[in-house]
């Protein structure tokens, strides 16, 4: 590509971001010209000069060569933040796969400057005496109005605008004669919306600083150190919940704002709660700000214009905060970084660790993730030696680990016992509720997809080819999410003959019914996505179980997360097999963690703490190593699997949706395009699997059907990825979408 023709867009913070508009490239800039450069370019009809943004340079001409205008010049003076957002929107389209406007669309959330809130204040301008007096001639010229205004101001010399229209109904423009009368002036101030609890005073700055262990403080210097010495990196800080982790992230935004930085902390939306907020604003006081999803445009258009301003430091948030316009990135944190909520799940679907570690390389910043179970993909880099691995082996708030149960299910079943809690839940619920203790019962249910299992032999249908789970359908058919392979639906077990094999399928609602049959004089509440659908009831729900309301909290992995219960005791897990089985080559790795952070919930106060893992597959290594806790154990299993099936992170899978009106033309654009990729890429021993159904085949009237595509190098899948974009443009399906997503976090 020699790059004749640059696609531009007008400068966004002036114009719509709409579409880019095409130049050729001058003789004289030909090899110059690079995406994200500013330029001055002829807009409209006057020729108007105007600085843009090369979005992207081609060969291609999109209009009439004749009428095509050519760039008139670079804009000299390096590179600016928003030209720093088109790189990156532009990395983003190329890495993952969208349009240049969706990526665009992600990295800049505001799309219009929204109105600024101004705060009026009448301030009077002569002294108190003076404005009673004056008031007294306006009363006696009946001027009431005016009279008003003036002995207010004689107590009080500022009064907000707001009060004055509203409360002592006085005109804007008895206000404005009085301005011109000189007794008075208006002044303007800009107010920010702001996020936060109310936080307007630095009272809290620098309060709640700890200090740090010496394992917390060996993390802390070894990544200063080479800060001071100009090394940026990607950091993992593996260590359980209460090992002091937050606290380390703390003392790295100090050391980072005291070299004049900026950070960004990026923390599940769920895990977004006061608790967490308040400690960092008591050691930062207002020079924190935050981002949820509960923010109005506005209110997130204040908070972006305070970063790009300087007038804060330190930026937390979900996902999306990961785009804030700071000038003087230093640090980007992501704590839970495991959460499979870092990828977005709308186009472009990004993941924000990777996302963080472009931004990082652009801006010299340094990237810091922590969990407890970190991720096997930031694990595997750790031991490739691409991130550096620092682990926090104790906890400072006290508590012992809790002791782990493994109930095996079938054992049960043999013995009698068919109701869902084993001998063992139910002996240690009684005796929590004897005690006045709390327990969590977990229901580790993820997604809709049914697996069929064996009650008896513990024995789970899976597919020959993937080696995950088998999925129920409506008419009975197991059928594999990635390769679409199908068997019919079994009666008898074919490893042990039992009649006892079926879907499994259990509800909080049920487990809650059974709960107050069994132990009626129990409190319980439950939490699930039916009981957190109202604003706020998520916290009510927490709050209540928190101010021991309730004895028992039964719910979905919600209740894992976020808030200590220090009288909770025993936590039990429902049946591990219902994330083992999910059908996605995540599923053990997604119980591992399930299964480690529910037993955490256990114990953490003094009381120390029971758990209970029920399920048919106790020899299963997920369960085996979450049950003591063994990290090390779990990931070596795990990724000789992913090796020897080439999932990630050891290869790199893409998957391709295509979504279509009609259910045949989809299927046939989809056989199009593996047709095409197992033809041009033979060579390359690219891994085709599909095309098959989604397993939710229809959304909204429209057809999905996926094919997956497996390769060791990243790079190569990029060049699928754009081979197939080229295929798509070339041909008129105009009707269908088709999305690319890299290294999905669950099976279509
Ligand atoms: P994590 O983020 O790993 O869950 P936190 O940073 O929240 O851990 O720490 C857990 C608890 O221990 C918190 O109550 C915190 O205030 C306390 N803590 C952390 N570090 C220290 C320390 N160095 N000295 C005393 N208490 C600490
Ligand atoms: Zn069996
Ligand atoms: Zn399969």
């Amino acid at each position: 590509m020699k790059g004749i023709y640059a696609n531009v867009i007008v400068d966004i913070s002036h114009e719509k971001v709409d579409r880019p508009f095409q130049y050729r490239v001058p003789e004289e800039l030909m090899g110059q010209l690079e995406a994200g450069m500013s330029v001055m370019i002829p807009f409209g009809k006057g020729n108007k000069l105007i600085k843009g943004y090369v979005m992207e340079l081609t060969d291609t001409p999109e209009y009439e060569i004749s009428k095509i205008k050519y760039v008139d010049s670079v804009v000299k003076g390096g590179v600016s933040a928003q030209a720093d957002s088109i790189k990156l929107a532009w990395w983003i389209k190329e890495h993952y796969g969208s349009t240049m406007i969706a990526a665009l669309k992600t990295v800049l959330p505001v799309k219009q400057k929204m109105k600024q809130v101004v705060k009026k204040t009448v301030c009077c301008l002569v002294d108190s005496d003076t404005a009673f007096s004056k008031s007294e001639e306006f009363e006696k010229k009946h001027q009431t109005a005016k009279a008003r205004l003036m002995r207010e101001l004689s107590m009080q010399p500022m009064l907000p605008q707001l009060l004055v229209t509203g409360k002592l109904n006085i005109t804007t423009q008895t206000i404005r004669s009085l301005e011109q009368a000189g007794l008075v002036e208006v002044t303007e101030e800009n107010v920010y919306r702001n996020a936060l609890p109310d936080t307007t005073s630095n009272r809290w700055a620098a309060g709640g600083k700890k200090q740090l262990s010496v394992e917390q403080q060996k993390v802390v210097d070894s990544i200063m150190e080479e800060y001071g010495q100009g090394i940026r990196d990607t950091y993992l800080l593996r260590g359980v919940t209460g090992s002091g982790k937050t606290e380390v992230y703390m003392e790295l935004i100090e050391h980072v704002i005291a070299l004049g930085k900026q950070a960004i902390v990026l923390i599940p939306e769920i895990a977004l709660t006061y608790q967490t907020l308040l400690r960092f604003y008591q050691r930062f006081g207002d020079r924190v700000s935050v981002m949820n999803s509960k923010l109005s445009p506005g209110e997130r258009s204040d908070q972006f214009e305070r970063a790009s301003k300087g007038e804060i430091d330190i930026m937390i948030g979900p996902r999306s905060a990961l785009f804030t316009p700071f000038a003087r990135l230093g640090l980007i944190i992501i704590d839970e970084e495991h959460e499979a909520s870092y990828k977005s799940e709308t186009m472009p679907k990004y993941h924000a660790r990777e996302v963080a570690q472009e931004i990082c390389r652009m801006h010299e910043a340094s990237l810091l993730l922590g969990s407890a179970t970190p991720s096997l993909e930031a694990y595997f880099q750790a031991k490739e030696g691409k991130i550096k691995l620092f682990e926090l082996n104790n906890r400072l708030a006290g508590g012992e680990l809790p002791r782990v149960y493994i109930e095996d299910l079938r054992e049960e079943l043999k013995q009698g016992n068919r109701s869902i809690f084993s001998r063992r839940l139910k002996e240690l619920l009684q005796d929590r509720l004897q005690k006045g203790q709390q327990s969590m019962l977990f229901l580790n249910r993820r997604g809709f997809a049914g697996f069929v299992s064996c009650r008896a032999c513990g024995h789970v249908m899976k597919c020959p080819h993937c080696d995950v789970s088998l999925s129920e359908h409506k008419n009975g058919k197991l059928v594999c999410h990635y390769c679409g392979y199908e068997t019919p639906h079994v009666t008898k077990c074919p490893k042990c003959g039992s009649k006892y094999i079926l879907g499994f399928r259990a509800g909080t609602q049920q487990i809650e019914e059974m709960l107050l049959k069994e132990f009626p004089q129990a409190r319980v509440l439950r939490m699930d996505a039916d009981t957190t659908k109202n604003k706020d009831s998520y916290e009510k729900i927490l709050s209540q179980f928190a101010n021991e309301e309730a004895d028992i909290l039964v719910g979905t992995q919600m209740i894992v997360k976020g808030h200590d219960f220090p009288k909770v005791t025993l936590v039990g897990v429902i049946a591990a097999d219902m994330s083992l089985h999910v059908g996605d080559y995540r599923a053990a790795e997604r119980t591992f963690q399930l299964l480690t952070q529910a037993a955490g919930r256990a114990g953490r106060s003094a009381l120390p703490g029971e758990v209970v893992i029920q399920t048919y597959q106790p020899e299963h290594y997920a369960v085996v190593h979450a049950a003591n806790q063994d990290y090390e154990g779990f990931y070596e299993e795990e990724i000789s699997y992913r090796d020897l099936m080439m999932y990630p992170p050891v290869a790199n899978m893409m998957a391709i949706l295509v979504l279509s009106n009609d259910e045949l033309t989809g299927m046939a654009h989809a056989n199009e395009l593996a047709d095409a990729m197992k033809r041009q890429f033979t060579k390359e021993r690219l891994y085709v699997i599909g095309p098959a159904a989604a397993s939710i085949g229809k959304i909204n009237d429209i057809y999905r059907s996926i094919i997956y595509v497996k390769h060791r190098d990243y790079g190569m899948l990029v060049r699928v990825k754009d081979e197939m974009e080229a295929l798509i443009a070339a041909k008129e399906w105009n009707a269908d979408t088709v999305q690319f997503d890299f290294n999905p976090m669950s099976a279509y």
